[in-house]
């Protein structure tokens, strides 16, 4: 998979994609993440990107022509699936949404800031707007590396033990069961019983008891549909 990621702060991008899975897919060539600066799209001495916004208020708004002209650059290199504005009013970023993505070949993102991104750019550029949840970020970056990071982890190959995947929160519609490990007493508090068994079918039973449980509880919503 190839990600490109638009922003005007690229080092963001390219520290956060230098750890652990990501690193790893990158090192294994399971995905190219590449950060591409937004200010090398401007043609003024000053590299501006935002603009007062139209009738007026607070803040300042980001520029479509630099977005426009940044997209045009990396769809010379090939197409893309999709091309997606970060942005709090997206539709909500979540597990199906990272396994559709997972599936592309190439994802470019449009990182924010300010007051957010003239709305040309997600009406006649982009794809998708994308949140990552009810709350507001500085900018976009870290949100799109939210997207890359749960996105890269599902690529085959990525995690090292494919199964560990099946069983993670939201995949089957539930939160996980509650994972302990040595050592079996700790401060007192003991790791339950059913786990030191070595019956692997008990084991099984009680962990799809616990994360139907655990989901019930903290997520009714997501146990609407799946229970
Ligand atoms: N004025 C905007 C609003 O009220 O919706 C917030 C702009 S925010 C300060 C700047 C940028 O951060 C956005 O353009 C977007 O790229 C990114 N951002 C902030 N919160 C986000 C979220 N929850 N999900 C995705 N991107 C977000």
């Amino acid at each position: 998979m190839k990600i490109d990621v638009v922003s005007i702060f690229p080092e963001i991008i390219r520290c956060l994609s230098e750890f652990s899975i990501v690193k790893r897919a990158r090192d294994k060539g399971l995905v190219d993440i590449n950060a591409l600066d937004l200010r090398e799209f401007t043609d003024d001495r000053h590299r501006t990107v935002d603009d007062a916004p139209y009738g007026g208020g607070a803040g300042m708004v980001m520029k479509p022509e630099p977005f426009f002209l940044a997209v045009d650059h990396l769809l010379q290199q090939g197409p893309a699936d999709e091309i997606i504005v970060l942005s709090p009013a997206g539709k909500s970023f979540d597990q199906k949404a990272a396994e559709k993505l997972a599936c592309c070949q190439r994802l470019i993102f449009l990182c924010g800031h300010y007051e957010g991104i003239d709305q040309r750019v997600a009406d006649h550029l982009a794809t998708m707007e994308l949140s990552i949840g009810d709350y507001v970020l500085t900018g976009g970056e870290l949100a799109a590396m939210v997207v890359v990071d749960s996105v890269t982890r599902l690529l085959p190959g990525a995690v090292g033990n494919q199964q560990s995947l099946a069983q993670e929160s939201f995949c089957q519609g539930l939160l996980e069961y509650p994972q302990y490990t040595r050592p079996p007493v700790f401060r007192g508090h003991e790791v339950p019983q059913v786990l030191l068994s070595g019956n692997h079918q008990e084991i099984a039973n009680w962990r799809r008891r616990m994360a139907e449980e655990r989901t019930k509880r903290r997520r009714p919503d997501l146990v609407e549909d799946e229970l």
